[in-house]
Formats: C-alpha cells, sequence, structure tokens
C-alpha cells in the first residue's frame, strides 16, 4: 500500500537540515526548516503550502530568501511557522530587500507568519503588493499544541530546548484512504482527478448518503459523469486504514526536559527525523552546543517506540564517519531487545 506523504530530507546528513513531505495525491508540500533548498526544483518548490522553521539559526532558515524569490510575482499564498522572536527575523529578511516596483504585479502573494508560544501563538499577514508590510492586528489564538489542522492530518509542535526555544514537530495522518483498483474496475471507473475530490470527501466526513459525481475528464473540461451515493462507491472503491506520523527533532540538548517532550512527540511515529551532531565521545561538545549525540538519537528513537528513524545534522568534524554514527545510534536503539531500522 501506498502511503499518502513520502517525506525525505532535503540534504545529505552533512548539509542544511529540512524534510519535503510532499503528499501523494496532492499537488502540495509540507516542509519542516529552511536549510539551503538548492536540490529542490522550481516545481518543488511551488508546491509547498506550509513551512515549519523549528528555529532561526541560519543553517535552517537560509533557504526563505530562495523560496521567496521563487513565489514572488505569482498568485500564493505560503504559511510559515516559528519560535518566539520569528517576526523580526522574517521582518529583517523582508528589509532586506527593495519593494518599490511590486505594487505593478497583477497577481498577489500573501506571506502568513505564525509565532509560537507555550500558550499562544501570533499570526500576523504579509502582502507583496503592499511592500510586505503587516496587514492590520496580529491576530492571536490559544495554542495547546496543534500548530495547522486539516481534514486529512494535523502538526503538532513541542518548544524544545537549544538554549533559545526550538519547535519540535509532528505531522499526523488521521486516517488513510487506499483507493482499490479492483473496485474501480467493476465499477468501469478510470483514476482521474475525481479521486482527490473523492479522498477529499472521505477526510472532511461529508455525509455518506450525499450525492458524488464522477467525472471524466479532457484538459480539464468534463466530457461525461457517473452520480454515486458518495457511502455506496466508498464501499466499492476505498479501504480505509490508520494514517502515518512524521516527527522531525534537531538541535536539541539532551536534557530530561527535552527527552521528555521528544518521547511525547514522537510516540509511535512511523518515521522520526532526529539529528545525530556528535558522537557519545564529545558529548561535552554536544552539550555546550545544545545538540544531541547519536547514542542519544537512538535512544530517543527506542524509548518513542517509532517504527523507523533517520538521522540527519551530523557536524562537519565528522566527515567520513558517517557509519560510526550510525552504529553509535543502532545500538543504543536495539538496547532491550528492541528493534529499528
Ligand atoms: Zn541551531
Ligand atoms: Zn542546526
Amino acid at each position: 500500500m501506498r502511503p499518502s506523504f513520502q517525506p525525505r530530507l532535503i540534504n545529505d546528513p552533512f548539509s542544511d537540515p529540512g524534510l519535503y513531505i510532499p503528499f501523494l495525491y496532492e499537488k502540495r508540500t509540507l516542509l519542516f526548516d529552511f536549510g539551503q533548498l538548492h536540490s529542490l526544483s522550481t516545481r518543488d518548490l511551488l508546491k509547498i503550502t506550509h513551512v515549519f522553521v523549528t528555529h532561526t539559526h541560519m543553517d535552517h532558515f537560509i533557504g526563505f530568501d530562495t523560496l521567496l524569490r521563487v513565489f514572488l510575482g505569482r498568485e500564493k499564498e505560503l504559511h510559515i511557522f516559528g519560535p518566539s522572536g520569528f517576526f523580526a527575523h522574517v521582518e529583517g529578511k523582508l528589509a532586506g530587500y527593495t519593494w518599490n516596483l511590486v505594487f505593478e504585479y497583477e497577481t498577489n502573494f500573501i506571506l502568513k507568519v505564525t509565532e509560537v508560544y507555550p500558550e499562544k501563538t501570533l499570526t500576523r499577514i504579509y502582502v507583496c503588493k503592499d511592500r510586505f508590510e503587516p496587514q492590520g492586528q496580529q491576530i492571536e489564538e490559544p495554542f495547546a499544541g496543534i500548530l495547522w489542522e486539516e481534514p486529512s492530518f494535523y502538526v503538532e509542535g513541542a518548544i524544545l530546548d537549544h538554549r533559545i526555544p526550538c519547535l519540535g514537530l509532528s505531522l499526523v495522518e488521521n486516517f488513510y484512504v487506499n483507493i482499490i483498483k479492483e473496485g474501480l474496475k467493476e465499477l468501469g471507473l478510470q483514476v482521474g482527478p475525481w479521486l482527490n475530490r473523492f479522498k477529499k470527501a472521505l477526510y472532511e466526513k461529508k455525509d455518506p448518503s450525499d450525492e458524488f459525481r464522477v467525472t471524466w475528464e479532457k484538459g480539464g473540461t468534463v466530457i461525461d459523469e457517473r452520480k454515486f451515493v458518495l457511502g455506496e462507491l466508498a464501499n466499492k472503491i476505498a479501504s480505509i486504514s490508520p494514517g502515518r506520523k512524521v516527527t522531525y527533532i534537531t538541535d536539541v540538548i539532551g536534557s530530561p526536559e527535552n527527552y521528555e517532550k521528544v518521547i511525547n512527540l514522537a510516540n509511535k511515529a512511523d518515521y522520526l527525523f532526529i539529528e545525530a551532531a556528535f558522537l557519545d565521545r564529545d558529548k561535552d561538545i554536544a552539550q555546550k552546543k545544545y545538540h544531541l549525540t547519536a547514542r542519544e538519537a537512538g535512544e530517543l528513537a527506542r524509548m518513542s517506540d517509532v517504527k523507523h528513524y533517520t538521522l540527519f545534522h551530523f557536524s562537519p568534524r565528522y566527515t567520513d564517519m558517517a557509519e560510526e554514527i550510525e552504529k553509535e545510534a543502532r545500538e543504543a536503539a536495539k538496547k532491550q531487545g528492541s528493534e529499528d531500522s
């Protein structure tokens, strides 16, 4: 069975962090962290709708400019999230360029920015045409762990300690709709854009007695259609399975407080992406720099009971020693009989 999203790191583990999470059945992507984005094509970048930034150290935030450059002059909305102080960093970047010509664009690019605090979020809206001046009043909302929610998934955040606040992130899919090919065949239906509409109707928990139209399209125009009852169609062509969870943890000290928060956030994740900046023999440096060691990363994978984990954000001091880092984490992950890959 194909998963509905397929997370991948944007760079090798010695380069800037970032996790690109495309949704296979929609032309859209979430991004965790803004490291250098040069490995992504303009096409890949244009699919990004939401970016969650753990913190604004340069290696996690430099890609903001690349994305802004690609979005400029297009009809787009981009929503980015970051920890306290985020507005100042975004506004500082925006202030770095001259915007005297943007009012001439026929398209509108809107940038939404949300700053995350332990118990609230603040959101400001910047409109390209208005030279990215913040619009109106900032919006304050209570925050209890959920940063963003849609019918099919939500993104959870925890504020971790990197000597500065740093967000830990989980993408949690509510459930997964799998399309049964034989069911389509039996009904004489073809795969097409209507399947996205169909899945959306299920994710939005539409009334099963609602009418649903399966359409045949040519060049974006509907050329034929058949009417079904949503629930009856779902019984024939869809199977529902539990959704997946992806957790992303980077730039955190291995303190008891962080351990507790990470284990909560990553609990039973299908995929854990976790930094392993240092080897255990350099733990004193890791502690000074507020980073995890490979041993701690493996330990956290085991304690969070995740299915798979992937290490990244290795310190350049270990160039050519990636295997040693992997081995250290693997041993820590396997202790007490647990199996991880
Ligand atoms: Zn950092
Ligand atoms: Zn970093």
